[in-house]
């Protein structure tokens, strides 16, 4: 069986940040991906905006990566000129019983150290966008977009640069645990012995695990999927900054993006379905979207909303349960030594996806003994 020092299954996000974190650290990283290119999943299927930190309980990982994701993610897209904009965001109350909500938001991104939040009057929020209809807005100047592909193209480089590599086609099938390591096998039947393996298949990460041998099966979460449909608008965009509702329980409310390319869109939804590849969007949702843009901006035209695209949240928690964080498991919470599993990686995740990458190099895996590379000391990009 050819050998493997470091395998992470899946080149989304999330598996290139983390591949490339490890291979900086020393490690002989292989990313095997399921699909010809890199970011076909839902990393290609969000909104691609840096969030701030906001919304996240106190102390959670997705609190905490987020907030740290996001300060190096405009550092590094500084560094390797991924194009980015900081262009801000308002978070609106459209009715009396919102302000209570929006305060919530408030003292909770306070609390995940967000810099910058300002509380604006009506008048305040309509002079930055005069066509905006609110009670009170919320400014948080830190959150921004990004071009997420070329964010991916920029790790992937990383990566490689630092010795790694991704091989497509590779959907890895099973897995077992041998004294000597971890057993992989693809489709093709191809068998690879891994001291270690990172598995970052997002939407497949739970039925993977599912395919393990040798992992208890209580350590395999229940996946959900949450799918959010987004759609365009035919004309120019009405605002500058992005636009969020107060948040709902699913989602963060049908919000407005505008891409770097300045296509604005609407989106996403929450709709529970039962197949992660259920991705065609239903264009008779644009009524719903109608009612719950109109709130915010009273003058969207009648059929200016376009059907776009859908992208699948990977949860963790069904409808009704409460939300749950990033789960990263580690050889101290399964057993299994060199095994680290990512599951429930939905937004803030392509915020959070340098910091996830340094919390499972640094943080899961440092305790794994050092291969010869490693102890000669980590590399540099
Ligand atoms: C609607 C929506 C909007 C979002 N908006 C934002 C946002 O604005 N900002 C933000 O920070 N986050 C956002 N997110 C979250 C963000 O998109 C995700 O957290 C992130 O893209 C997850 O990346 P990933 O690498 O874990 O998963 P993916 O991108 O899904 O990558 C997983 C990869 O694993 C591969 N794979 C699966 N199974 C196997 C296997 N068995 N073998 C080999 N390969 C396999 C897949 O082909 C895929 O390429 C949003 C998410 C959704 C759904």
């Amino acid at each position: 069986m050819d050998q493997a020092d470091c395998v992470v299954v899946g080149a989304g996000v999330v598996g290139l940040a983390v591949a490339r974190a490890l291979a900086l650290q020393g490690w002989d990283v292989l990313v095997l991906e399921a699909a010809g290119a890199i970011g076909t999943g839902t990393s290609s299927r969000n909104s691609e905006v840096i969030h701030a930190g906001i919304y996240y309980p106190q102390g959670s990982l997705k609190a905490r990566l987020c907030v740290r994701g996001r300060e190096l993610l405009y550092a590094y897209c500084a560094e390797r000129h991924v194009p980015h904009r900081r262009c801000g965001k308002l978070i609106v109350a459209t009715s009396e019983a919102q302000l209570p909500a929006l305060r919530d938001v408030e003292r909770r991104a306070l609390a995940n150290g967000v810099e910058g939040l300002a509380w604006l009057s009506r008048a305040q929020a309509q002079q930055l966008e005069p066509q905006l209809e609110c009670l009170a807005a919320l400014l948080s100047p830190e959150t921004g977009i990004i071009d997420s592909h070329a964010l991916m193209l920029a790790l992937q480089g990383d990566l490689e640069n630092a010795g790694g590599a991704v091989v497509f086609h590779s959907p890895v099938e099973s897995m077992r645990v041998l004294a000597g390591g971890i057993a992989l096998r693809t489709q093709d039947g191809t068998e690879l012995l891994a001291r270690t393996v990172v598995n970052a298949a997002g939407l497949g990460a739970p039925a993977l695990a599912a395919r393990i041998e040798g992992l208890d099966a209580r350590h395999v979460p229940q996946a959900h999927y949450a799918k959010g449909s987004y759609f365009t608008l035919a004309g120019r965009a009405p605002f500058s900054r992005l636009v969020y509702p107060v948040p709902e329980a699913a989602g963060l409310g049908v919000h407005l993006t505008i891409d770097l390319g300045g296509q604005t869109k609407f989106g996403p939804d929450v709709e529970w379905v039962d197949r992660p590849d259920d991705l065609e969007v239903d264009p008779d949702r644009a009524l719903g979207f109608y009612a719950e843009v109109r709130k915010y901006w009273p003058q969207l035209p009648d059929g200016a909303l376009l059907p776009g695209y859908a992208g699948m949240r990977p949860k963790i928690h069904g409808p009704g349960e409460p939300a749950a964080d990033f789960l990263v498991q580690g050889p101290a919470e399964h057993g299994v030594p060199g095994l680290v599993q990512l599951f429930g990686i939905e937004s803030p995740g392509l915020t959070s996806a340098l910091a996830l990458g340094d919390w499972v190099a640094e943080g899961v895996l440092a305790s794994v003994p050092s291969t010869e590379a490693r102890s000669s000391g980590s590399r540099t990009h």
